[in-house]
This record gives C-alpha cells, sequence and structure tokens, in this order.
C-alpha cells in the first residue's frame, strides 16, 4: 500500500510574508491619482497619457488613477530592496495585510484601460460625438 505524504507548507506570517513574494509585486509599478475626468479633452489628454508603455489606467473606489508598470530601480534581483534603511515613506507604510500577494489589485478596478485602444472604445461609449 502507497502511503501518502503530506506536505505541510511553511505558515506565512506578516514577517516573512514578503519573502514568499516572488519578484516583489508592490515593488513593480507606481500609481498616482489624477482628477475625475469629465470633458472630451480630459479624455484626450488620458488617450496621450495611455499611449506610452507600460502606463494603464484604472478607477476603483478612490477615484481615477495612472498606473505605471515599471519596477523601481532599487529592487534587487532576489527581491529585496537596495535602500531599504532609507526608502521612501510610502514604502514604509505600505502594509503587507492583504497586498497584492493576496489578489491582483484590478480585482478592485470599476474600470481599468490597459491599452489606447480600450480607452478609445470607452470614450465612444460614452461620447457620441466623440469622432465628429
Ligand atoms: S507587501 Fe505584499 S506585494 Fe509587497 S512584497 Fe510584501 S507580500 Fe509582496
Ligand atoms: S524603494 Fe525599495 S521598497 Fe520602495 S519600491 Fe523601491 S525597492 Fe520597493
Amino acid at each position: 500500500m502507497r502511503k501518502t505524504i503530506p506536505i505541510h507548507k511553511a505558515e506565512i506570517t506578516p514577517e516573512n510574508k514578503c519573502s514568499f513574494c516572488v519578484g516583489s509585486k508592490c515593488c513593480t509599478y507606481l500609481t498616482q491619482q489624477i482628477p475625475t475626468p469629465r470633458s472630451k479633452h480630459d479624455f484626450d489628454h488620458l488617450l496621450w497619457q495611455i499611449s506610452h508603455e507600460n502606463v494603464h489606467i484604472y478607477k476603483d473606489e478612490d477615484g481615477w488613477f495612472l498606473l505605471v508598470n515599471n519596477p523601481c530601480t532599487h529592487l534587487l534581483p532576489d527581491g529585496r530592496c537596495g535602500i531599504y534603511e532609507n526608502r521612501p515613506q510610502v514604502c514604509r507604510e505600505h502594509s503587507n495585510d492583504y497586498c497584492e500577494y493576496d489578489a491582483p489589485a484590478e480585482e478592485g478596478f470599476e474600470l481599468f484601460f490597459d491599452s489606447y485602444e480600450s480607452l478609445l472604445r470607452y470614450c465612444r461609449k460614452r461620447f457620441k460625438r466623440w469622432d465628429r
């Protein structure tokens, strides 16, 4: 009879959680809140911004944001922070209590635009005279 050998997973605690996070997800992008776009002019400006590489746009319960998917230049190949002792305050305040390790940030988005085309489609729906 074959025996099943149980595999004991290491317990994840707030202290060791980040060491399990391959690539340190929260250090691989930045977000910047932007004013709520309302006019065609506002959306035209966003179309320019999202035309740049790795720039996405989302809206969640806190408002509209630019999402720039570029890793921090201080992120070391092994996932540690190269300036840990002097890291910016925003990094110190980022909690690992239910963070990107637990669920993709996209889950909380009401709107998400990952390309010029996706935002343009939204503009055409929102403004009937967009192309005129
Ligand atoms: S805070 Fe969360 S996303 Fe960031 S490194 Fe730790 S586990 Fe990963
Ligand atoms: S400074 Fe350090 S903790 Fe902050 S985003 Fe860059 S690598 Fe991450």
